[in-house]
Order: C-alpha cells, then structure tokens, then sequence
C-alpha cells in the first residue's frame, strides 16, 4: 500500500483545529517584555498542546520565563532535530492603531489577525501540527525535540544558560528555526543560518547644569558632539559598519555569492533606494551593517533653547556575519572611541552571535524538496537570514549547523498593529514540516 503523502492528511478539520489552537494561544497576551503572569499560562498552554499531540514535555525554569521542550523520538540511533519556536510576543503599541483588539483573534479576509498570529504562534502551531502528521503516518526516519522560547522577543537572554544546563535532552544534529516571513513572491524561503546582532548604547554626560551657548559657548565642548563624532566614526555614510570594526567579518566565497546573485529581485517598500537586485542582497546578506536607531539630546519642545545640553545617547545596533563575534565588538568599539579620544561609555543592550555552521547538503536538498511539495514552489536559498533568530546559540552549544524555515506572509505586519497570518499558511508550514521530519538523509 503507498502511504498518502502529508499534504493529503491535512483535512479541513485538521486546519480547523490549527487555527483554533493558534486563536488559544493568542488569546494568552504572552508580552515578554512585560513579565505578567501570562507568560506561566502561555507556557503551560504551550505544554498542553505538545502533551495532546504525543510530545513527551517538560518545563524548563529559567530566571524569566520557562522554555517549553516537547521531545517526540523514534530510534535514539536515528539523527534528530531541534525546532525552535518562540510562544512570547512584542507589545500591542497604540491600541487605537489596530482595527481589532490584539489578543482577541479574528479572521478577516482569510487572515487571523492578532498579537502573535504569525509572529510566531501560528508559525509553532503549524509545526507541531506538522510533526504529529509525520508520525501519524508511521514512524519517521528521524527524532524530533522541539522547544518553545518564551523570551525571543527580549533578545532570548538565559536560552544559552538554559540550554547548556540541559544539554541532553536538547541533543541534536539540525537545528531548525521556525520563525520570519516568505519571500514577497509567494515563494518559501530556506535561510542557512542568520546573522548576528549587537545593540550598543552610547552616553556621553558632563557633571554641570545646562549652559547658555552665547555665554558658554566655544569654552565649554558639547556632549552631543561626542555623540555625533563617536556615530561617524563607527558607521559608514550607507549604513555598513565602519571598516576597521568590519575586520573580523569573513569575505564571502564563491559559492555563497553566486546563491546571492541568483534570488529573485526584491520587492521595496517606498522610499529604499532601487539597486540592482545583488547589490541590494549583498549589502543586506553578506556584509555587517551600522544602524542608528535612536538619539537624545538637549531641548526639543515648542521654540528652541539655545542651551549646551548636559547629555546626549545614542542607540545603534549593527548585523553581524560570520566570524565577528558581538563581545569582541563591543570591545573594539570600546577601543576604537578610545583611540580617537572620544570620551563616551558604551553600554551593552542585547547581543547574538551569528550562526558559524551551514547546513550540509543532503539536510537543505531534504527541507528544499519538502518545501517545494509544500508550496509547489521551489524555496528561495539564502546563505543566511537578513534578520537576527537565536539559532546560533543552539548550532555553538550543539556544534551543528542552523537552518531558518519561515512560512509567515511576508505583510504579516509583526511587532506591528493589525499583525496577521494568512490562515494557508498554517496548512503550507504544517506540510512542510510533516514532509521534513518524514524525509531521509536529515542530519
Ligand atoms: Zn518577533
């Protein structure tokens, strides 16, 4: 008898019970930046739906909030996967900005729409759908333990400690994250790790009052132009990191580039400026990028002040490639502002390396090939994720490579008001993930 493929077995009723189980756990306002008591409740939540599927669970404390591993094993001599989800989510923001409530999921126009729907709750669901599916349809060739992150959207700072302490249970040989959005075509997208992140913040004080700039200006210096001279100095006029803080980033190879060269040309929203399409993938796949995101300075209510301002900050943040090492910046940005002389304190506010390994090949022709039956379209191969997901900090610990396997819409509006899912995509993300798990030569 041939067995049905997975696609087949996702019924309506199946997908029913997916959206249901993704309207269950949005409805829990797992805001991790907030620490309530929500984030217990979507954990056990979480729990819950791995132990009705046939995950064996188990709850892992960290000093925030619990990681949730559900383990699904077949034959320990058989290679396993790690999924990575997260169960956390970014605040609402102005609740006045969104056509309904966030944590009250509706569907409207074949979209769920709600805080979490696709970033990433729907996306975990669908997974967990997609592997119970796998098994149903008789033991699969390889192992399975999935975990749920509540802390993903606070920069996941205790998974490396929680991870470490529990090492055994965590074993594996792919890690798989399942998080992010498809290509603007429609196509899927299979990311061969992602890059790093660094969140610096940049103060500059002096122990004065504010002074006038008539009576004191030109004897007393600004720190806001500590500010400015430390941010010209560590970033380039097109958004790349300065190049003596750049040193460490490895330069592409051949066959990286020509995976660049190759994908399909970018959609642009307004306003970002139209480059040949490998122009705009090499700046924003293989290189490390500087970005300013806020600054704070001296008066800027009604009128003006003419005041040399007692403070300034700065926050940036930069992307980071294989080998830079965030820890190892912050220190040579440290030193560069030293060199220079100028006299600003750099605090760090969140960091993750970026992932070192790649996939092997037998793994990606695997996940392509189950993509492609999944969505009848082959997937778009990047060499990494432009975005930051912290699989790296699975693929060091494990010492195995990453993978990024996004099947949120790519106008998913995440972190954003009206965030929503496009509800196929839960039977697409399920499919694929039944067809992976059921496919040899994983690992
Ligand atoms: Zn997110």
């Amino acid at each position: 008898m041939i067995s049905p493929a997975p696609g087949d077995e996702l019924s309506s009723a199946a997908l029913d019970t997916m959206l249901e189980e993704t309207r269950a756990l949005v409805r829990i306002p797992t805001v991790s930046a907030d620490a309530g008591p929500a984030m217990r409740t979507g954990a056990d939540a979480v729990a819950g739906l791995l132990g009705a599927r046939g995950f064996d669970v188990s709850l892992l404390g960290t000093p925030t909030h619990p990681l949730v591993a559900g383990r699904r094993l077949v034959d320990p001599s058989l290679p396993t996967i790690l999924v990575y989800g997260h169960y956390d989510v970014q605040p609402v923001g102005r609740l006045e900005d969104w056509h309904s409530a966030p944590f009250d999921p509706v569907v409207r126009d074949g979209r769920l729409h709600g805080r979490g729907t696709a970033d990433s709750k729907g996306q975990l669901v669908a997974a967990v759908a997609g592997i119970d599916l796998a098994h149903r349809l008789g033991a699969p060739p390889c192992n399975v333990v999935l975990i749920a992150d509540g802390e993903e959207e606070i920069g996941s700072p205790n998974l490396a400690a929680t991870c470490t302490q529990h090492r055994d249970l965590l074993a594996a040989d792919l890690v798989m994250a399942v998080d992010g959005s498809i290509h603007p075509s429609g196509r899927p997208v299979l990311a061969l790790g992602a890059r790093g992140l660094l969140c610096l913040e940049l103060v500059a004080t002096d122990q004065r009052v504010p002074l006038h700039s008539g009576n004191f200006g030109g004897a007393v210096p600004s720190p806001a132009d500590r500010i400015a001279r430390a941010l010209v100095a560590l970033g380039s006029p097109d958004g790349a990191l300065a190049p003596p803080l750049a040193a460490d980033a490895v330069t592409p190879t051949g066959d990286v580039l020509a995976l660049v060269d190759a994908l399909p040309a970018p959609e642009l929203p307004d306003g970002v400026p139209a480059r040949p399409a490998a122009e705009h993938y090499r700046r924003i796949l293989l290189h490390p990028t500087f970005n300013v995101s806020s600054m704070e300075a001296g008066y800027t209510g009604p009128g003006f002040a003419t005041t040399i301002p007692t403070s300034a900050r700065a926050r940036v943040d930069a992307r980071l490639v294989p080998d830079q090492d965030p820890e190892r910046l912050a220190q040579q940005v440290r030193d560069r502002l030293q060199e220079l002389g100028i006299d600003v304190e750099v605090r760090m506010l969140a960091r993750m390396p970026p992932t070192s390994t790649t996939p092997l090949d037998s793994a990606s022709a695997a996940v392509t090939a189950a993509l492609e039956q999944a969505y009848g379209r082959p997937p778009v191969v990047l060499p990494r994720l432009a975005g930051t997901v912290p699989v790296s900090i699975l693929s060091d610990l494990l010492g195995v490579p990453a993978m990024v396997v996004p099947h949120g819409n790519p106008d998913q509006n995440n972190h954003a008001p009206n965030e929503n899912l496009v509800i196929g995509q839960l039977r697409r993300a399920a499919e694929a993930m039944a067809r992976t798990v059921r496919c040899p030569g994983l690992g």
